[in-house]
């Protein structure tokens, strides 16, 4: 997997707050999608979800959580919104 995407500088503004990252971890640990089918603790989403995703917005998510992870999810979020449930 190529790092792509790089002009984010790694330091950068602490702009989410510690209980914002908590919740992504407590969301990547559970065991239900948003769409509320299973999924595997770990993965943003279920794999009919993520698999719906364009290509760039899967890549996006393997960020870590602080580093691009939560912009991805959101994105995604919206994208499977507004497009796929
Ligand atoms: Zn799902």
């Amino acid at each position: 997997m190529t790092e792509i995407g790089n002009q984010r500088s790694e330091v950068r503004e602490q702009t989410t707050a510690d209980k914002d990252r908590a919740f992504y971890l407590e969301m990547l640990k559970s065991e239900q999608c948003l769409c509320e089918r299973g999924k595997k603790p770990g993965k943003a989403f279920c794999y009919g979800c993520y698999k719906r995703l364009p290509y760039r917005m899967q890549e996006d998510l393997y960020k870590r959580v602080g580093q691009g992870f939560e912009e991805a999810y959101e994105a995604a979020t919206k994208y499977l919104q507004e497009n796929i449930w």
